[in-house]
């Protein structure tokens, strides 16, 4: 089988696909206020060509595909291309990040089509709070999370952007919620996504000092999750309860990266923190057959940056994380 190697020996085999750039909440650091500037319908790829390019990737030697946006529930008939997606022959890991807004109805469904793993967004566990930050109902949330768990998707990862003055004395909390619920939680820091994201990186809070004041009230221990991507562990000593810490901005995970992400236009950003790119769309519509789109995708591959540099040049992402595909 081909492999995806790119110039510094990294393996691809990770894609996150962003299935539109819509969403229903409004977290300020990430889709500013009063957006208008969403992606024309006649941009987006329809499910026969997300399932073309999947395949291809999945020639590739990509096996692991995460369901991304916007919030990915907003596009219609999400199931239906999470199935086809997990039918593939070489997907093996079909996962899905949500805000959890509408997923007490869909969770069943998902679940069936083949996802296995969820990744939730939650920042607060106060509803007035959770509405600042995001413009969202957390009732709903927290419904659609406990949906999720019957339905036996698992793990379910809670993800906390960390701000400070925000959320960051509810750290306690959030611990003690994905105790009592079986979640693993994962503490993020704030990255100069666009305009919010870099407002939002004043009030960044290092991920070492969190894990300092977690220190000082519970004893914990290096764990390892299978799966686990960029976040390093620990496990919260005599319990089940793993804690992941996501470091893009004091300790960058580049070396290890494994991923590439494409956008609902077709866009295949090579760097979460880079502008470089590959517009696939233009090829999928010209007529291109599968080998020379696959030998496109190649070249591409070997154009990954070896870093971001969201320290050095913050201003340089000008796109927001909902478009990219966070
Ligand atoms: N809507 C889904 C959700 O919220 O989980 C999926 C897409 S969202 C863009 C994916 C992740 O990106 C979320 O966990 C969110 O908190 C994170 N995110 C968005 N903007 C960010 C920023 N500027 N810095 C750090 N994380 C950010
Ligand atoms: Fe929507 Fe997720 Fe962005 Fe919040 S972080 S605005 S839920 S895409």
């Amino acid at each position: 089988m081909r492999e995806l190697v790119d110039p510094f020996g990294r393996r691809i085999e990770y894609l996150r696909l962003s299935v539109t750039d819509r969403c229903d909440f409004r977290c300020f650091y990430c889709i500013p206020k009063g957006f208008k500037d969403f992606t024309p319908p006649d941009t987006w790829l329809s499910f026969d060509e997300i399932e073309r390019v999947v395949r291809l990737f999945s020639e590739l030697g990509v096996s692991k595909v995460r369901l991304t946006g916007g919030e990915p529930l907003v596009r219609k008939n999400l199931p239906e291309l999470a199935s086809r997606i997990g039918a593939l022959p070489g997907i093996q890991d079909l996962s899905l990040s949500t805000n959890a807004s509408r997923l007490a109805k869909h969770a069943d469904s998902l679940k069936r089509a083949g996802v296995g793993r969820i990744n939730v967004s939650l920042d607060s566990l106060d509803a007035d709070r959770f509405k600042e930050i995001t413009h969202g109902d957390l009732d709903k949330v927290i419904e659609g999370l406990m949906v999720a768990k019957r339905a036996g998707l698992d793990p379910i990862k809670i993800n906390m952007v960390v701000m400070r003055g925000i959320n960051d004395h509810e750290i306690g909390e959030m611990v003690d919620f994905c105790l009592q619920n079986d979640f693993t939680l994962r503490f993020i820091e704030t990255m100069p996504m666009g305009d919010t994201g870099r407002r939002a990186t004043d009030l960044y809070v290092g991920l070492d000092t969190v894990r300092r004041r977690l220190e000082e009230q519970f004893e914990l221990e290096t764990a390892v999750m299978p799966g686990g991507g960029p976040a390093s562990y620990v496990r919260v000593k005599g319990t089940s309860l793993r804690i992941g810490f996501i470091t893009p901005m004091s300790q960058h995970f580049c070396e290890r990266c494994n991923r590439v992400r494409l956008s609902v236009e077709g866009t295949l950003f090579l760097c979460l923190g880079q502008t470089d790119r590959m517009e696939l769309r233009p090829m999928l519509r010209s007529g291109m057959d599968d080998e020379a789109l696959k030998a496109q995708i190649m070249a591409a591959i070997d154009r990954k940056p070896e870093r971001h540099e969201f320290n050095e040049k913050p201003e340089q992402v000008v796109r927001i994380m909902s478009l990219t595909g966070g």
